[in-house]
């Protein structure tokens, strides 16, 4: 059984006109369900969403986050990934009602979008918005790629719930080719192999072993792993920030009564307590050096 899990990989057809990404996942996947107990479908939702956002985080080719978010008028209001070029990944769902079926429109409702984000850390960040497309999450991140990239692009999601593992693949033309007919042939060649990886090779094999089983008969180049972590980006200054937003009257009237403001973090549920000392620099700016 393979160890090399939370592990990205990028891989390039040295002969053809396509790229592909291999992504397996579990330590990260485990650290954003965390204690939140999610209804089993909204687990592997995330898991999807969570192996999603980090092929796409490796699509970027530039430093910066990207976040892909579900919204929709069904018991899921939203679910929500955020990854960065380290991948580094967190996210949340806010569920609020009673689920019925296992499927995106089951969870999302019958007018559900979804929205990319993309945030350079230099530059103008970009959003793109998609409704939900078919009755899967690759079927709509393909539309999405078709339609906001003009990149045909193929995604493949595949989540063990019971021992949360999420894993995906992506193939992807490339950009540069020029003969448009060529790169059709080439990308559905390799798209036929990738399409008879098995659920359980991907959540047991190591990267290598897959990209061999699949491709043995290609030359494919497989670029440096990349680990992905879960890492939360909350902290102590960003919820005094938001606590800030308060008025002093209302700080004051919460410290009265409880003698902390606690703030907990959507994202990895740690909790921040602000005690009257901690909230000096809000109540009191003057005595602040
Ligand atoms: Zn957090």
């Amino acid at each position: 059984m393979s160890e090399n899990l939370d592990v990205l990989n990028r891989y390039l057809f040295e002969d053809l006109h396509v790229r592909g990404e291999i992504v397996q996942l579990k330590q990260s996947f485990a650290d954003i369900i965390g204690s939140h107990n999610y209804p089993e479908p909204v687990t592997q939702l995330l898991g999807e969403l969570l192996a999603a956002t980090s092929l796409l985080t490796a699509t970027l080719k530039f430093e910066g986050e990207i976040s892909v978010q579900l919204q929709g008028d069904g018991p899921v209001s939203f679910a929500v990934i955020n990854g960065n070029h380290q991948q580094q990944m967190r996210g949340v769902a806010q569920v609020n009602g009673p689920i019925a079926g296992k499927d995106l429109k089951a969870l999302m409702g019958n007018k559900a979008n979804m929205v990319i984000t993309i945030m350079p850390k230099q530059g103008e960040r970009y959003q793109g918005i998609v409704a939900l497309q078919g009755d899967t999450l690759s079927e709509s991140l393909e539309h999405y790629f078709e339609t906001s990239e003009q990149l045909t692009t193929k995604i493949w999601l595949d989540v063990d719930v019971a021992k949360l593992r999420a894993a995906g693949m992506l193939l992807q033309v490339l950009p540069d080719s020029q003969d448009k007919q060529q790169q059709h042939q080439d990308f559905d060649h390799i798209s036929q192999l990738t399409a008879t990886v098995k659920s359980e090779e991907l959540h047991t094999l190591d990267a290598e072993q897959v990209l061999y089983r699949l491709y043995h008969q290609e030359k494919v180049r497989v670029f440096e792993p990349q680990p992905v972590v879960f890492k939360c980006s909350c902290s102590e200054d960003k919820c005094l920030a938001a606590i800030t937003n308060l008025s002093k009257q209302e700080i004051e009237d919460h410290i009265e009564e409880y003698m902390t403001i606690d703030m907990t973090c959507d994202y990895c549920q740690k909790t921040y307590h602000f005690d009257r000392q901690k909230l000096q620099p809000i109540l009191n700016p003057q005595t602040q050096h």
